[in-house]
């Protein structure tokens, strides 16, 4: 297998040996034990700023990314986006309590969710976040009157849905009319909830969020243009009906990466300079002063700096059908192909050139529990053996669970020749910590 058939560049072969971010991933699976997520912390850092230098270059000062933190939240992830001047997205109680231990600076964070509590409003807001996305007229009313009883006034986006389809997966995709997030602009319910938000006495409207869905491969970037053109529209009409221009469009997240060989490569700071090349000509041609933008990139941050590495518990031919490589880990750790049939690429520690087709499943008792079907490995591969998913760097920890009371892997980050552990393996007594035994 050569270096290209290997989806990213910090992953190949070296005299046989599977390789990432230049260490053997059989030495730091014998050292961390499997399964184990493992990150390039590099590729993590080349990734901020390629969008901070894109998002700098085509829009200009004040417009900035936004780590989407649900692809990944864990207290060393913060500090990285800490250190590359990143903003967050955060979207939960745990997500804000992660992000201020490990002293992410709260104003560049944005608080987004379609039905936060009353507790973590108060939470966001005694931490200072710099900025709500409000999804809805509830939170609004809510928001207004806690930011009252603090004393204080809190910077606002607001959630606007466009009425888009951008042709992914039904379950990522966000943008549709009837979706549940944010207001839509069809009915004239966006409308109306402008008006409200300007006349909050403790609020402080700054702008617009839309988030279209995600895995967006486009790569006309039309999805984006569309979405752009939509809120563009919406703003010079706002401005038309009640005077007000917004400060930043958020255009969310979603940018596809890829996970196996037939998935473009997705050029970014080409399609942002497409985008804003397009926002200034349409904000000039419609007569609207032309808005900051922020970006929300989770999945095209992380996923390819990131792979599960496991050990094979067993390999089983079901004569004349098909053989199975069951490993110690499964829909607990990657839960993407049960709940989308996502594609992954699975590749052995130990190169061979006799292969076998098999489906590489997990150990729960499911049998929908399938990290991927139909995958070619080494025809000798046997209990004992480690074999490695790639692109596993977004939502797979943070959508990981303890299903059949299975611990969750250790996250191990390599850098420069080092590893460091930045989440440890957990134990059956971690498991077990919130019981009550009575
Ligand atoms: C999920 C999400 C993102 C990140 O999407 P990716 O596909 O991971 O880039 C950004 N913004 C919002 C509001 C989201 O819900």
């Amino acid at each position: 297998m050569s270096g290209k058939d290997l989806i990213s560049g910090n992953v190949s072969y070296d005299g046989g040996r599977l390789t990432f971010a230049g260490m053997d991933v059989g030495k730091i699976a014998d050292e961390y034990g499997t399964p184990a997520y493992l990150y390039d912390e590099n590729r993590i850092v080349d990734n901020c700023r390629m969008y901070k230098r894109a998002m700098k270059e085509s829009f200009g000062e004040g417009s900035l990314p936004a780590y989407a933190g649900k692809a990944a939240a864990f207290g060393y992830m913060y500090k990285i986006m800490s250190r590359e001047g990143m903003a967050a997205d955060l979207v939960s109680i745990g997500e804000l309590y992660t992000a201020s231990a490990a002293g992410f600076d709260m104003k560049n964070a944005y608080f987004h969710g379609n039905a936060k509590t009353d507790e973590e409003i108060s939470e966001a807001l005694r931490l200072g976040v710099g900025c709500f996305v409000v999804d809805n007229p509830d939170e609004l009313s809510v928001l207004d009157d806690m930011a009252r009883k603090r004393g204080i006034n809190q910077k606002i986006l607001l959630r606007i849905t466009p009425g888009i389809d951008p042709h992914t997966y039904e379950a990522v995709s966000t943008g549709k009319v009837d979706s549940k997030f944010g207001v839509p602009i069809a009915t004239g319910q966006a409308a109306e909830f402008v008006k409200s938000a300007l006349a909050a006495p403790n609020l402080t409207l700054i702008g617009y969020h839309c988030h279209v869905g995600s895995l967006v491969f486009d790569t006309e970037s039309s999805v984006y243009t569309d979405a752009a053109r939509i809120m563009l529209d919406f703003s010079r009409d706002m401005r038309e009906l009640v005077g007000y221009a917004p400060e930043y469009i958020s255009l969310g997240g979603g940018y596809g990466v890829r996970y196996v060989n037939s998935d473009p490569q997705v050029d970014i700071p080409k399609n942002i300079e497409r985008l804003a090349e397009f926002m200034k000509c349409h904000s000039a041609e419609i007569g609207l002063p032309m808005p900051k933008v922020i970006t929300e990139p989770g999945r095209s941050i992380v996923a390819d700096a990131g792979m599960t590495v496991y050990t094979v518990g067993s390999v089983k031919n079901v004569k004349g059908y098909k053989t199975y490589v069951a490993v110690d880990g499964g829909m607990t750790d990657n839960p993407r192909y049960a709940l989308y049939r996502s594609s992954y690429t699975v590749v052995p520690a130990i190169e061979s050139d006799e292969k076998m087709i098999c489906d590489v499943v997990g150990k729960c008792c499911e049998s929908g529990d399938i990290i991927q079907p139909g995958v070619s490995l080494p025809a000798s591969t046997r209990r004992g053996d480690r074999i490695a998913v790639l692109t596993t760097g977004a939502y797979n920890y943070s959508m990981a669970s303890n299903y059949n009371r299975i611990p969750r892997p250790p996250v191990v980050m390599i850098k420069d020749g080092e590893t460091t552990l930045a989440v440890r393996r957990e134990t059956p007594a971690d498991v077990a910590a919130l019981d009550l035994m009575i």
